[in-house]
């Protein structure tokens, strides 16, 4: 039935059907998702950032095992993670992205192995629980699985607050990562007690309680995952910039919970190019042109990193799923963008103006995307757009991948 309705919903053009599909299921069977993960071993991605990506590698580190089922497409709520199942088949192994809010309710079906929680930051501003609540969402969900191995991100004070009963005698345990953290606006203030959190060359603790940062067992250095023994694995991807490294070290220590030896996996991860469009290289009349999603503050501060110092697109829309507000864009320090050539557009682009003006930032409006191409001279052009800018540059570019 829900195969059915997955072709319905492709022949009647409204995406790939990965969404309804599994909606229409859960509808005629809610325990549906539960029985479709019963009998295989999996992994849940969940955080803020990086989810997709990591959700990405650890799918391809895991495919050492065998096949791999996973909702690849970002449908990252239980109809997505349906649909994922239903459609792959009986595979022994599951990698699914989890969108944070729905963590404890996909815990609950799925009853998977590991769960790799990676961060938590502010997400669009008119619509987001605030960061704490999540926080304490995802620990009672954690203290509720006891049997559940987390994979933790020991540079978030609220990662680290939420897989606390995961350390408890009686339960499964925490691996921790290192993977570098670059937005810590959301975490000066100690999700157990209130305190202020000090940092200090990466490490923190909390001025008020014991929460501190734990010594993790994965570690980045020099483009390399440092696996808890200490030998590095030189991390070679195709996707850019450092925090893709450490989205790299997540995916290794996930599927090192399964028995795969970094060694053999660490190679599969340059097979991943593309995730859903992001990072997608298009050639178009002479311009190398790389599309990079930002949807958050954190994100955008990410981008920054992985962008070259070229001509950059930066694209802002407030459409629903964007979030109306912009005021995030105060959030985010557009100095990096300095020094380059910098063009604006999108539904707000008078908002990212007025930003980049204050941090005096030099910028050409352009119209269209098509305008921002010929403006630019042969060569890169990096492009840096939220949720709904980013499907309209897509939709120019003849939907790349
Ligand atoms: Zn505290």
């Amino acid at each position: 039935m829900s195969r059915t309705a997955a072709a319905l919903s492709r022949a009647t053009g409204r995406g790939d059907g990965s969404v309804i599909g599994g909606r229409v299921g859960l509808i005629i069977d809610p325990d549906l998702l539960a029985h479709l993960a019963a009998g295989r071993q999996i992994a849940l991605v969940s955080g803020t950032n990086g989810k997709t990506t990591t959700t990405r590698l650890a799918a391809a580190a895991l495919g050492v095992l065998g096949p791999v089922a996973t909702n690849s497409f970002g449908a990252n709520m239980p109809s997505g993670h349906t649909s994922a199942l239903a459609k792959a088949g009986p595979t022994p192994y599951a990698v699914l992205e989890v969108d944070e809010h729905y963590l404890p309710q996909v815990l609950a079906a799925t009853s998977p192995r590991v769960v790799a929680l990676l961060n938590l930051s502010r997400d669009q501003l008119d619509r987001a629980k605030e960061v704490a609540m999540m926080a304490a969402l995802w620990r009672a969900a954690v203290a509720g699985h006891p049997a559940v191995h987390v994979v933790g991100n020991a540079d978030d004070p609220m990662v680290v607050w939420a897989a606390e009963p995961a350390t408890a005698p009686d339960a499964a345990g925490v691996t921790w990562f290192s993977a570098g953290q670059r937005w810590h606006d959301d975490s000066w203030v100690c999700p157990a007690c209130g305190s202020h959190i000090e940092r200090v060359d990466g490490d923190w603790h909390c001025t008020g309680c014991p929460l501190r940062r734990p010594q993790p067992q994965w570690t980045v250095k020099e483009g390399a995952a440092v696996a808890p023994d200490g030998t590095p694995y030189e991390v070679r991807l195709a996707l850019p910039g450092r925090v893709n490294v450490g989205n790299a070290a997540t995916a290794l220590a996930v599927a090192a919970r399964f028995g795969v030896r970094p060694g053999d996996a660490v190679g599969r991860l340059a097979g991943v190019t593309s995730v859903a469009g992001r990072y997608a290289q298009v050639e178009r009349d002479g311009r190398r042109i790389r599309l990079l999603l930002a949807k958050n503050p954190a994100s955008w501060l990410e981008a920054f990193d992985m962008a070259e110092p070229a001509p950059t697109l930066l694209s802002i829309n407030a459409r629903d799923p964007d979030g109306l507000d912009t005021s995030w864009l105060f959030d985010v320090d557009f100095a990096p963008l300095r020094g380059r050539p910098v063009l604006i557009t999108g539904d707000r682009a008078y908002d990212l103006a007025v930003r980049l003006e204050v941090n005096r930032v030099p910028f050409t409006h352009v119209p269209t995307f098509a305008e921002a191409v010929a403006a630019v001279p042969p060569g890169r052009l990096e492009v840096i757009a939220n949720y709904t800018a980013f499907q309209d540059i897509r939709a120019v570019l003849d939907r790349v991948l």
